[in-house]
């Protein structure tokens, strides 16, 4: 049959002709009386397309719903169906137009491609039989082939207009926005799949010696990872991770499966795609993330297999990228992103990634737009599918309809006019219409963040995110690469200045060649602050280049996670230290150097007029502040909507930060994204805030906004408001800047 079948896909017929030669010679090998093709459009039912037995008449007139009778069933499931009496079974629905009463054995197999449905394979008899093993593995060695030429497109001509099949139909997704912005182009999947052309063997022996050659080349990549965890294309991947991708590749079941589909006369990589595709309809429908996570190592392996078979080399970022390039991953490390071309990259798709990932915040630092848990995108696209990404709104539209393109087109340029005021208002002093002048810097961490210092006419850098450099290394960089690196912020900044963070790693953010012990609450745990004290030489050598890099010039150094004042006390310490030595080997010291404490643990609320006795500055780190206060990991995306920084105790809390600082007489800023936000910086402005630090697109909506705010009658309507712990304060907030007509858009 096979071979039969192979001659039917070279003959150059129309679509439909194919499918009904197809049906034929199924029916006529499977000694069945009917064989018929179900593929599902865009609208989630069922359409007959080609049959051999029932009624022509109802080909392309039969439909049926996901769920509707035993073809609706199997494509929901996603599992065969092999009845004796079709008519008893509980789901069977009758449709009169086909003339199938009077057959009484069915048997129908899922047309499956990444775990989706595409349609619905069946054959019955007449007489009562139930079919054998070999019969079902046929039907779905049959179902490849279909969901091949069904993917292809091949199909998408015999559609009615508006009925497009799954795979084509525009579909928009929700995920949750990590950088905003909005962009269309063309789907680039980062891994790419290996698409799989030549599905029916010859000969299967050549095909099982090829799949064993396969398997030893990827058992032995997958043990050569684990060993050496920081190279190759795993980049940082984690040592467990691996260790599960060696426990797939050892597992004697998968491998046994895939020989058995060679056996049913596939071809090795259509054999591993069969197989792929049935474990992840299983595992797709569960709800465990544990399971999830483990099905998403599979469908790497199972890649990295297809790739060993089909010999493709290459690696995430390289190949032809269209010039307007939306990359779509599973998930990536920042360095991953930061291989593709700039001038092509317009967006980033995750199915995973949190707002806090950094390769979230290089997406933020590279302007473009993020869009991250959306959840089996990787499945539905294919490469160079138009794609709109909307930050704004954390959605994504796959193959977007004329309508909803144009609707984007005009919301770019809206947003492009917006942005164009938001230039104008570089030069122009970011002062609240009652007179108070607020300080606005930016946040950053990357050389390709410097360029936004001059275009946003931020006043300074709030924040150097140092770990960020440390992060995309492949070893620790050296102090000559540090003390360079540095030098070139400080150039860049001119005489704006710039606040450096020491070294923030741990919890969330990996080195990838540092050994962490696995720990049950890693944000609380041995982070930051913690390990530069533990291990002073990395924090030495870290001043060292700062004070180097410096020299002749001023240094600001803050130190994060600090939670209790001694622990400064050792820091500076440090930082003396290395001064001296620096200038008794006759370096140049900085014209000045002022150290700073971030304020995330919540301890220092009650330490702060010791603070302000030692510290010479202070930032409000409240991304931490609030995690802590709240005892919410900003890590978990199940937590992410449960409580509102805007809320009435947490600007409690940084009202008496704010207070305390002001009778300590000891500068202080806020760094956090509550300081990105229009509506949220108002607030910080409104509890005593006169310094925040941004994000750069942030600088000019949150300057619009100041300008239009008269600041003393927000301090004086958020002090009535914070008398009310119930009260919801951001609500509160938005009817306070319409009526009193404050700009709060972003
Ligand atoms: C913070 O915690 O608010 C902060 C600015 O630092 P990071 O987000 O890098 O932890
Ligand atoms: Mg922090």
């Amino acid at each position: 049959m096979l071979r039969r079948l192979r001659e039917v896909m070279a003959e150059q017929v129309s679509a439909q002709e194919r499918l009904d030669r197809i049906v034929v010679l199924v029916a006529a090998n499977m000694v069945a009386e009917v064989c018929s093709v179900y593929v599902m459009r865009g609208d989630g039912t069922l359409e007959l397309f080609a049959t051999e037995g029932l009624k022509a008449e109802a080909v392309h007139k039969t439909s049926m719903r996901l769920g509707q009778g035993l073809v609706g069933v199997i494509a929901r499931e996603a599992q065969p169906l092999n009845l004796p009496d079709a008519q008893n079974h509980p789901a069977f629905a009758y449709f009169p137009e086909t003339g199938e009463e009077i057959y009484h054995s069915f048997l129908g197999v899922p047309i499956l491609r990444g775990g989706q449905t595409l349609g619905v394979i069946v054959v019955q008899n007449m007489a009562r039989r139930t079919y054998s093993e070999e019969e079902v593995e046929a039907l779905q060695t049959i179902s490849i082939v279909l969901a091949e030429m069904i993917s292809a497109g091949e199909l998408q001509t015999l559609a009615k207009p508006g009925t497009e099949l799954a795979l084509q139909r525009p579909q928009r997704m929700s995920g949750r926005s990590f950088a905003d912005g909005i962009a269309l182009g063309h789907a680039v999947l980062h891994e790419p799949r290996v698409e799989v052309k030549k599905l029916i063997a010859e000969d299967a022996g050549t095909e099982l010696a090829r799949l064993d050659k396969a398997l030893e080349s990827l058992r032995s990549s997958v043990d050569d990872l684990i060993q050496h965890p920081g190279l190759g294309e795993g980049g940082g991947d984690h040592v467990d991770v691996l260790e599960s991708y060696r426990m797939f590749a050892r597992d004697r079941g998968w491998a046994r499966r895939i020989r058995e589909a060679i056996n049913t006369g596939l071809t090795a990589e259509a054999a591993v795609e069969r197989v792929q595709n049935e474990t992840r309809a299983q595992l797709v429908r569960q709800t465990d993330p544990y399971i999830r996570e483990r099905l998403h190592d599979l469908d790497d392996l199972a890649n990295r297999l297809l790739r060993e078979l089909v010999g493709w080399s290459g690696h995430p970022g390289s190949g032809e990228l269209p010039k307007d390039a939306i990359v779509i991953a599973r998930n990536m490390g920042p360095a991953e992103l930061l291989d593709y071309n700039r001038e092509k990259l317009r967006a980033l798709v995750l199915e995973e990634g949190s707002a806090t990932a950094h390769v979230t915040i290089v997406a933020r630092a590279l302007g473009i737009p993020c869009v991250g848990q959306i959840d089996s995108v990787l499945d539905l696209l294919k490469h160079g599918d138009p794609v709109i990404v909307d930050g704004t709104t954390g959605e994504v539209h796959l193959r977007p309809a004329s309508d909803v393109e144009n609707a984007y087109v005009d919301k770019v340029r809206m947003r492009a006019k917006r942005q164009e005021r938001f230039q104008q208002l570089r030069d122009t002093p970011a002062v609240t219409r009652d007179g108070v002048a607020m300080t606005l810097m930016m946040n950053a961490g990357l050389t390709v963040d410097l360029p936004h210092l001059e275009e946003t006419g931020a006043a300074g850098i709030g924040l150097f995110r140092t770990e960020l450099q440390f992060m995309l290394a492949s070893s620790y960089p050296r102090i000559g690469e540090q003390e360079a690196f540095y030098k070139t912020i400080l150039d860049a900044a001119g005489d704006k200045p710039v606040v450096f963070r020491s070294l923030d790693v741990g919890g969330d953010k990996i080195l990838p060649y540092m050994r962490q012990a696995e720990e049950p609450n890693p944000a609380l745990g041995w982070r930051a602050i913690r390990i530069s004290l533990d291990r002073p030489a990395l924090l030495k050598a870290q001043m060292r280049a700062l004070l180097r890099a410096a020299s002749g010039r001023e240094l600001s150094i803050m130190f994060p996670m600090i939670s209790e004042v001694g622990e400064f006390d050792q820091a500076r310490a440090i930082v003396d230290a290395e001064a001296e030595r620096l200038k008794s080997f006759g370096h140049e010291l900085p014209s000045s150097v002022k150290l700073g404490v971030m304020v995330e643990v919540p301890a220092l609320i009650w330490q702060m007029n010791e603070l302000a006795d030692k510290a010479d500055f202070l930032s409000i780190g409240s991304n931490d502040l609030f995690q802590f206060l709240y005892a919410v990991d900003r890590e978990n995306a199940r937590l992410a909507n449960r409580f509102d920084p805007l809320c009435v105790p947490v600007m409690r809390a940084l009202k008496d930060i704010c207070d305390a600082a002001g009778r300590n007489n000891i500068p202080l800023s806020l760094c956090g994204e509550l300081a990105s936000h229009p509506l949220t910086a108002m607030a910080l402005a409104a509890v005593g805030l006169r310094t925040i630090s941004m994000s750069a697109a942030a600088v000019g909506p949150v300057k619009a906004m100041l300008q239009s705010l008269d600041v003393g009658k927000a301090s004086a309507f958020i002090e009535s408001r914070l008398a009310d712990v119930s009260c919801d304060l951001r609500k509160a907030l938005i009817g306070f800047a319409e009526e009193n007509g404050v700009e709060i858009d972003e």
